[in-house]
């Protein structure tokens, strides 16, 4: 790989100008404005397979792959047939389509807890659905999800915990009225002892228990397995639904979700729903949400929880979503996935460990997080005892050396088919030289 030196960063600063001129921040999203860790963001000009170029025409190893989306490395061919086919056929025409069904055909496939399931264009849109829908369904108000764990940015989930159980959350945005999120309990994850407290409290008045099985977005944490089955068995005696958000781990973790990981360890383990995107959409704006027959025939036209989408089922997004979940599908995709992501964070261990550097990684198929702390923490408040200096001075380094890493140590990163091993070790020399003080 050839290094970015002498960094000429000159149009990306440019674009970056004018972008803040007239779009907040100079991004669409805030994380991509680099305000976590400072610097110039750099402008995508293209991506093949597992790289980008900047606008300045400098390549990148990509770890986010749009945050999870491209779990096929950037234009695939089968991907990029299977889209371009679709737009010579119409973009959108406000009517259902075959390829509706075939992708709502797939994803019941691969996961047994879903019976039905409606389409969506974003995760933040299938989670708010959902969470209608189960208050629609269940009759009861409240709701419960923790703290690191994030759901899209209805209004009633952008909540942190108020003082006590007792209490319940508080505005995290301006804008959120405080009766919004009056009915949002927020919990410290993996917390076995308060969950059973909340649930005695509150439990008979909620309709859904929220959670991201594996955390994606406070870095990597898994739900413990003692946790996961606590939340489960709670659930059930109080009729709460349990939503899994696995619009990051669906098709990215495994072929069957991370509902198909703690399944291996409790024998019969199912969600009651399921929030899906990213990878559905293999890059496109595609979300989805399932469960029950029972729960998603209470939704419009059928029942009477409203819910709609001009672009819903869009069928340019749903042939580039069929495409990349018949590409996942094939016999020892996820071992292979698996086996690469786990060289690069082992790799990346012992680089530091050689050099003394304080650091622990885990992953589960193409996800991945790595701390700057000599433990894997297990809730949002230990992630953020990182020392986020040292972060800052590891992600532009590595970022100089062209590799791309989420820029937040809050963030978890992401492999993809296209990553060769040749890249995960130009990854781990980069972070080894980094590491010894090069
Ligand atoms: C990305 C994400 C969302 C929000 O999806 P958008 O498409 O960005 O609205 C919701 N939940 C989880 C777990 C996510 O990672």
């Amino acid at each position: 790989m050839a290094p970015n030196t002498n960094l000429d960063n000159s149009r990306n600063a440019i674009l970056f100008e004018r972008a803040k001129a007239l779009i907040p921040g100079g991004v669409n999203s805030p994380v991509r404005a680099f305000k976590a860790v400072g610097g110039t963001p750099r402008f995508v000009q293209r991506a093949k397979g597992a790289y980008f170029w900047d606008a300045d025409g400098q390549r990148y190893i990509d770890y986010i792959g749009s945050w999870g989306p491209m779990i096929l490395g950037h234009g695939h061919p089968a991907v990029v047939a299977a889209v371009q086919q679709a737009v010579l056929e119409g973009f959108s025409y406000g009517a259902p389509t075959e390829r509706e069904v075939e992708l709502a055909e797939e994803i019941v496939r691969r996961l047994p807890s879903i019976e039905m399931l409606r389409l969506v264009s974003s995760g933040t849109e299938a989670a708010m659905s959902a969470i209608r829908l189960a208050r629609g369904a269940t009759g009861r108000s409240k709701i419960i999800k923790f703290e690191g764990c994030y759901h899209g940015h209805a209004d009633a989930l952008l909540v942190k915990a108020g003082s006590g159980l007792a209490t319940f959350g508080n505005p995290t945005s301006a804008g959120v009225p405080p009766e919004v999120v009056q009915h949002t309990l927020v919990l410290e994850y993996n917390h076995i002892a308060q969950l059973e407290e909340a649930f005695a409290l509150h439990g008979r008045a909620t309709a859904c228990l929220m959670i991201e099985p594996i955390a994606g977005n406070m870095n990597f944490v898994r739900a413990s397995v003692p946790f996961m089955k606590r939340c489960r068995e709670l659930c059930t005696q109080y009729g709460v639904l349990l939503i899994f958000d696995e619009v990051m781990t669906g098709f990215r973790v495994a072929l069957g979700g991370a509902q198909s990981v703690y399944a291996k360890s409790i024998p019969g383990f199912q969600p009651d729903m399921t929030v899906l995107g990213k990878v559905i959409g293999g890059g496109m704006p595609l979300a989805a949400f399932g469960g029950s027959r029972a729960v998603m025939e209470q939704l419009a036209p059928l029942g009477p929880v409203y819910q709609a989408g001009t672009l819903s089922g869009n069928p340019v997004a749903t042939a580039c979503g069929l495409a990349t979940l018949r590409e996942v599908a094939k016999p020892g995709f996820y071992e292979a996935l698996g086996e690469r992501t786990r060289n690069l964070t082992n790799s990346l261990t012992q680089a530091a460990t050689k050099a003394g550097v304080t650091f622990c990684a885990d992953s589960e198929g193409g996800m991945f997080g790595f701390f700057l702390l000599d433990r894997l923490p297990q809730n949002y408040a230990t992630v953020m005892t990182t020392d986020s200096p040292a972060f800052n001075r590891f992600f532009h380094a590595m970022l100089d050396k062209g590799v791309y890493y989420a820029p937040a140590l809050y963030e978890a990163g992401f492999v993809s088919s296209a990553h060769t091993a040749a890249d995960i070790e130009a990854t781990a020399d980069a972070a080894a030289r980094f590491f010894a003080g090069g």
